[in-house]
């Protein structure tokens, strides 16, 4: 069995903060943005610039009550049996000013689990998956994976069943894993083959 490196997104991979972070939005600034076009962010929906509503969300990220939330149970349970066999890195594309909160998130809920935890903001996933000689990377976000794909990675691991989740894969060879239990089992055959 190979031991393999292994990038792992943090947002809607590990924890549901997508969803989270737009019931705030929406609560804070009166808007009604869908799940759908979360990560389409655009004036007419979001009433804010771009800037505007990228610091809107890392003001939600750095509140008290982003901070009450818990990781997925299935990942906490199975990062760890995965971090034994294989070397992990977390790579997010939250700014990098959001750090203190997502080391704090890793060190309470997944302690010595992972080797590094990047933060690429609006940089390329793939680039930094290249500089780690990733096998693999596990993203919710399709345009992470392409980027990764462009890059050299070739295990693709797209994440969870998503109202943002439209894109179709032609072409990208990715393998769609519903939950942490499918995640499991696809690194264990990527691992032994
Ligand atoms: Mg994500």
């Amino acid at each position: 069995m190979k031991r393999l490196v292994i990038a792992i997104d943090c947002d809607d991979v590990l924890i549901d903060s997508t969803k989270y972070v737009i019931s705030q939005y929406n609560q804070y600034y009166d808007t009604e943005v869908k799940l759908e076009g979360a990560f389409s962010i655009n004036d007419r929906d979001f009433g804010a610039t771009r800037t505007q509503v990228l610091e809107r969300f890392n003001d939600i990220y750095r509140s008290e009550s982003f901070r009450q939330l818990k990781p997925y149970t299935e990942a906490m349970e199975i990062v760890r049996g995965v971090g034994r066999r294989h070397e992990l890195h977390i790579v997010t594309a939250r700014d990098p000013i959001l750090e203190p909160v997502t080391v704090r998130m890793i060190n309470e809920h997944f302690p010595n689990c992972f080797t590094k935890i990047e933060h690429v903001g609006e940089g390329s996933k793939g680039n930094l998956c290249q500089v780690l000689q990733a096998d693999v990377l596990i993203d919710d976000g399709f345009r992470h994976l392409v980027s990764a794909y462009d890059c050299g990675v070739r295990g693709l691991i797209w994440f969870g069943n998503y109202p943002w989740q439209a894109e179709d894969p032609k072409g990208i060879p990715v393998r769609r894993c519903l939950n942490w239990r499918e995640v499991e089992a696809e690194i264990e055959r990527i691992a032994s083959r």
